[in-house]
Formats: C-alpha cells, sequence, structure tokens
C-alpha cells in the first residue's frame, strides 16, 4: 500500500512529516513525496528519504499512490488521475460548500474531509481543526503584538510606569483560549466573550475575565459548536463589544458559527472610537470577518486602527504545524488501515463522518 504526499501549491505547510515514519511502517505503508513537498515547512526531499520515504513527481504520487493526502484539495483534472478506489483525504469544508459533496462523486475515489470529524474526545487526536487553531490563536497574538506600538506587561522604570495591554478576545473556542494564554503569559490584561456556556470556565481558568451578555441561544445538541444567536442578542453584544473595545489596546476576534457567516461583533462606529494604535486580529476574516472593516487574507488601517483579516495563521508557523497535521492524519489512519489493507468501516462513527464521498 503507497501514501502519498503532495506539495501544497499555496501553503506552506506539508500534510506528512518525516516523522511519520515509524508508525507508517508498523501500518504496512510505503510512501511517496512529491519533489520539494516539505521544503517551506524547512524538510528537505533528503529528509524523507533519510526516513524510508521515496521521492517522487506530483504525477507519479497522484497516479500511484493507493491512499493520498494534502491539506488543500486538489484541482477536478488531479483527482482525475488518482487511481480508482484511492483514498483521498484533505479538507474541503463541505458545511460552507454544500454542492461539494455530489461533486466529488464524480471521480471514482474515496474523500476523506478531515475537518468533518467528530470533536469529540474520542476523535480528539486527529482533530486537525483544533491543532491549526491553537496554533493560530497563539500567532495572532504575536501578530498583534509586532503590529502594536506598545508593550504588553506592566513595567515600572525610572522614566515612569508602563500600564499593563488591554487585550480583548471574542470567541472563547480554542484558538480564542489559546490567545487567551499567550497574552496573559506576555503580561497582557485579558477579557473575553463567548455565547457557550461552557466557555466562562475554561477562560476563567486561564486567569482572564469572562464578559457575559445574558440571553444566549443554548448550544446544546449543537456538537459542541456555537449557534446563531438572535438578531436582538447580537445587537447587545455588539454594545458591549464597543464599550470594552474603546477601552482596549488590542482585539483577537475568533468568533464564528459553524455553516454561517461569522457574527459581526465590531462595528464600523467602534472602530471609529477606538484608540488610534490600536490592533485587531480577525481569525474569523475567512467566514467574513466579526469585524466590519476586515479584508480576508489583508491586513489594513481604518481610524489608526490596524486590522488584521487572516484565519490561517498556524501556516505561518508550518513547521510545527506540518508536525500536527501529519500526526493527526496518522492517528487517522490508524483506524483505517492495518497489515497493509485500507478498510472504510462506515459502523466506525469518526470514519462514517469524515467519509463524504464514496467511490463506486
Ligand atoms: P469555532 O471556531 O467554530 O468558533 C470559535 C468560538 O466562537 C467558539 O467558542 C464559539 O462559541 C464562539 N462564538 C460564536 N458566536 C459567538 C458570538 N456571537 N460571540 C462570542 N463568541 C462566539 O469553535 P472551535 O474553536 O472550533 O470550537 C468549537 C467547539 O468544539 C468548542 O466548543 C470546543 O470546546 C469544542 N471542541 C471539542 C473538542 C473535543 O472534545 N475533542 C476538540 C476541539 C473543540
Amino acid at each position: 500500500m503507497v501514501l502519498g504526499i503532495l506539495k501544497e501549491q499555496n501553503f506552506k505547510r506539508v500534510a506528512i512529516t518525516p516523522t511519520a515514519t515509524k508508525k507508517l511502517g508498523a501500518m504496512g505503508i510505503d510512501a511517496v513525496a512529491e519533489s520539494g513537498a516539505g521544503e517551506n515547512a524547512g524538510i528537505k526531499d533528503q529528509n524523507y528519504q533519510d526516513n524510508g520515504i521515496k521521492i517522487g513527481t506530483r504525477q507519479q504520487v497522484l497516479a500511484e499512490s493507493d491512499i493520498i493526502i494534502s491539506i488543500a484539495p486538489v484541482s477536478d483534472g488531479e483527482m482525475k488521475m488518482m487511481k480508482n478506489g484511492a483514498i483521498y483525504i484533505s479538507m474541503f469544508a463541505p458545511y460552507q460548500n454544500q454542492d461539494i459533496v455530489s461533486h466529488l462523486s464524480n471521480f471514482g475515489i474515496n474523500v476523506v474531509s478531515m475537518d468533518m470529524i467528530p470533536r469529540s474526545t474520542l476523535a480528539q487526536s486527529m482533530d486537525i481543526l483544533s491543532s491549526m487553531a491553537s496554533l493560530s490563536g497563539y500567532k495572532a497574538v504575536l501578530k498583534a503584538a509586532d503590529h502594536f506600538n506598545n508593550m504588553f506587561p506592566m513595567m515600572m522604570t525610572a522614566a515612569g510606569t508602563i500600564p499593563p495591554t488591554k487585550l480583548m478576545v471574542l470567541g472563547a473556542g480554542v484558538a480564542g483560549l489559546q490567545a487567551i494564554a499567550t497574552a496573559k503569559r506576555l503580561g497582557a490584561v485579558v477579557e473575553a466573550f463567548d455565547t457557550r456556556s461552557a466557555a466562562k470556565e475554561e477562560v476563567m481558568s486561564l486567569g482572564a475575565t469572562f464578559v457575559e451578555v445574558e440571553g444566549a441561544t443554548d448550544d446544546r445538541g449543537a456538537g459542541g459548536y456555537a449557534v446563531q444567536q438572535s438578531d436582538e442578542f447580537l445587537a447587545r453584544q455588539r454594545a458591549l463589544v464597543q464599550e470594552k473595545a474603546l477601552k482596549s489596546n488590542i482585539i483577537i476576534a475568533t468568533a464564528q458559527v459553524r455553516g454561517r457567516k461569522a457574527p459581526l461583533l465590531i462595528t464600523e462606529d467602534t472602530i471609529n472610537h477606538m484608540k488610534p494604535g490600536s490592533v485587531i486580529v480577525d481569525l474569523a476574516a475567512s467566514t467574513g470577518g466579526n469585524c466590519a472593516y476586515t479584508e480576508n487574507n489583508k491586513t489594513i488601517t481604518k481610524n489608526g486602527v490596524v486590522i488584521i483579516g487572516n484565519s490561517d495563521l498556524a501556516d505561518e508557523l508550518s513547521g510545527v504545524a506540518s508536525n500536527l497535521f501529519s500526526n493527526n492524519i496518522l492517528n487517522f489512519l490508524q483506524i483505517v488501515v492495518k497489515d497493509g489493507l485500507a478498510t472504510l468501516n462506515l459502523e466506525n462513527e469518526i470514519i462514517q463522518s469524515a467519509l463524504i464521498s464514496k467511490a463506486h
């Protein structure tokens, strides 16, 4: 059984790193990587070869592999080049693009979308969304610090006392909690909003203040995800966010509702009244952003406030992000491959959720 590792066209990361070798060997899998696959993550072809992973052309990887892995989905033309019945593992975000599932049935391959793995304790070791969100939350704070003309910790100097930075986090999910932890380590005073009641305790355990907006719609039964809030709730939330934003120096915005546009929490009016020199990092940019002015994959300045729209900051940590991605994939493969044979057992809840198209 051959596993193919593709070079990403738009990311620095690579889906499988040479550290995978031992586990692949134990499953009876041989691997081949596209030449240059790891170069933007600090991994040379030689490094793969030293670990028993062959190097091939993109064409070879696509046509000769039984299991193919990439972070971003490849083109239709490249899916056509895959072996009939091959297993293709990538991230298709079908909850954002409902037509994709029927489209994928045209290629005679089995398609696994890792973003459909349940957010359960059992599947935690395969949860790529969490691995990447955690890195993004960390990097968001470092990015904000880099654009900020002040420092985070309180400091007493002979020239005067420097007050601590006030940082606000919108959405205390995986990315938000990591942002809180990072900002606290740097000495900021942190407060956070979330609509899920479970988030309160997590925020407080990290030493931040939880800001509660009364009357959030209950999220029980949504698989751990947040649910859409009423217009009336969001209007009240925006007013409270504005009140807090005017006193903040930095906002890390991560609030999302799966399958929907991100909630608008920072209005134009809020930005127009914020302190010049403040920084907003909007990790919800790819689903519309939490801030009215956010432009996806752009850094702009409005009223002296720097607004960074980027949902994929994990890619800027390509070394560690590739290793975590690789580990998540290997953990998934362990429930699929045994003694060099792959079985997509639909009675397994994780496989059933992640297998979005089956070869006929
Ligand atoms: P996400 O990226 O979908 O959203 C980020 C955060 O925004 C969430 O915490 C959400 O509640 C919050 N949010 C939505 N609307 C908001 C609003 N109007 N105001 C403020 N906040 C708002 O979330 P995620 O980080 O992918 O996590 C989703 C859920 O899955 C969380 O409950 C998380 O704890 C859970 N989870 C569980 C596991 C596990 O058990 N294995 C692993 C990872 C995540």
